[in-house]
């Protein structure tokens, strides 16, 4: 399992619950109307849960048995935390990293989404708990304030602390509304619309913003992918300064894999807002901003080939944005259906990478300089094979060939493992592949490197 892999299990629970809220809100947007997010932040909100409180609830929701109860009861009885040297007993707070605590919270704070639908009306689909990350979709200003002033009381009730400053109201709108509540559009001299800016800066002590980070994603009260894609690229870049000392050294593989565990997460939060996205050219800046940071990492020209990009990433992130969304989607009805989890839809992946030197990208830069020799005559050419060839009567071994080689061999040697595989956890051996294509790819640099400083030294391109 590759590192995208395993950060694509554990978002999921994250990506439902996104995919919900993402479809609440749109539903009202494409309708022309106005909604308004309620964004909660408790204060510490693990640590806050009164046992006395969240034993009582678990005895009423009968969800477990009684035993598992007392048996809860005793593991949180013995629950201390240590202050000096002294321990002392804790009758707060839900266990720090236990897998069951994130559902005790839910089971927890329960009631107050009870609560709002009771005496506010508002829909069960439109309060979206996620253990202590709480959305509330409310279609009125007034609705807004009466849902603030349940939250404190139950708050108050349950000994829990609202972190007002850190709550967030966002007022999402359709993209072409000329007004929208608490916000202001600047005008330009010449009277041309701007960017908007809040002109209200609270409601009842929660903060009116332009955008929150909502599990993991940065959502904007147009709900455009905008202000994610600017977080993907502050982030990747930073990412990319400090890791560029060590880059040349390693091989293209293990620069692939960096690339997978650093930098394509970073991706996986903006997935959800992908799938409803309506404008082409936001997508292809996506898919594009993906392109460019794997042949930044790779160390590979920006005018690499795109067809090979995608099958050095080794899955097409087209397909996997639609799978994200069939399996949050799946997820969810599944957990509604209370039927079996079941695999889903798996999308194979490959790393026809593995085990290939640090030559390579070498290889391409080549061929994707621009030729001097044309550019004397004020023409911009890259050295591609075909251009040396054409024009210059020079056989160099060109990149996408070489590409299609590698393919194949992996391809190859993939079948063969596929047929005689004995369990599962067979795979394919770097070693086989290094030891291949480092003799291999030696070979070739040094034809290509060769014949080229040939060409140019013949033309004497360093005496002008
Ligand atoms: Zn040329």
């Amino acid at each position: 399992m590759t590192a995208s892999q395993t950060g694509f299990v554990r978002n999921m629970g994250i990506q439902v619950n996104l995919v919900r809220a993402l479809e609440r809100i749109e539903k009202r947007i494409t309708d022309g109307k106005i909604v308004y997010g309620l964004f909660l932040d408790f204060a510490n909100a693990y640590n806050s849960v009164p046992h006395v409180l969240l034993f009582k609830k678990l005895r009423e929701k009968a969800i477990f048995e009684e035993k598992e109860v007392n048996y809860l009861q005793a593991m949180y009885a013995r629950y201390r935390i240590k202050i000096g040297s002294n321990y002392i007993r804790y009758n707060k707070g839900v266990a720090q990293g236990s897998v069951i605590s994130p559902g005790l919270f839910n089971i927890f704070i329960e009631d107050l989404a009870t609560e709002l639908q009771e005496s506010l009306g508002i829909g069960a689909e439109d309060i979206l708990l996620y253990a202590d990350d709480v959305l509330i979709l409310c279609n009125s200003i007034e609705l807004l304030h009466k849902a603030i002033k349940i939250v404190d009381l139950w708050s108050k009730k349950n000994g829990m602390e609202l972190n007002k400053k850190k709550s967030a109201i966002v007022p999402f709108a359709p993209r072409k509304v000329k007004a929208i509540p608490f916000l202001h559009r600047l005008k330009n001299n010449d009277g041309k619309a701007k960017e908007w800016i809040v002109n209200r800066k609270e409601l009842d002590g929660v903060p009116i913003v332009l955008e929150y980070k909502y599990l993991g994603t940065f959502l904007n009260f147009k709900l455009t992918t905008q202000t994610h894609m600017e977080a993907i690229r502050k982030k990747s870049d930073w990412i990319f300064i400090r890791l560029y000392p060590y880059l040349a050294q390693t091989s293209m593989d293990a620069r692939r894999d960096m690339w997978a565990t650093l930098i394509f997460p970073l991706f996986h939060g903006i997935f959800p807002l992908m799938t409803s996205e309506t404008s082409v050219s936001a997508l292809e800046k996506i898919y594009g901003l993906i392109k460019k940071t794997f042949k930044k990492m790779l160390l590979l020209p920006q005018s690499t080939s795109s067809e090979i990009i995608y099958e050095m990433i080794g899955v097409n992130p087209v397909d996997l944005v639609k799978a994200y969304y069939q399996e949050a989607v799946r997820k969810w009805t599944t957990r509604r259906n209370r039927s079996e989890w079941g695999w889903g839809t798996k999308i194979p992946r490959y790393n026809i990478l593995l085990g290939v030197p640090n030559n390579l990208s070498r290889i391409i830069k080549m061929q994707c300089k621009i030729c001097l020799v044309c550019k004397r005559n004020g023409q911009s050419e890259l050295m591609s094979a075909k251009h040396m060839e054409d024009v210059h009567n020079i056989e160099i071994y060109c990149y996408k060939k070489l590409w299609i080689d590698i393919r194949e061999y992996y391809v190859a040697k993939w079948h063969r493992l596929q047929e005689k595989k004995k369990s599962i956890t067979s795979r394919l051996k770097r070693s086989d592949f290094a030891d291949h294509w480092t003799a291999t790819l030696e070979k070739i640099e040094e034809i290509n490197k060769t014949r080229i400083e040939e060409f140019l030294g013949i033309h004497k391109i360093f005496d002008i």
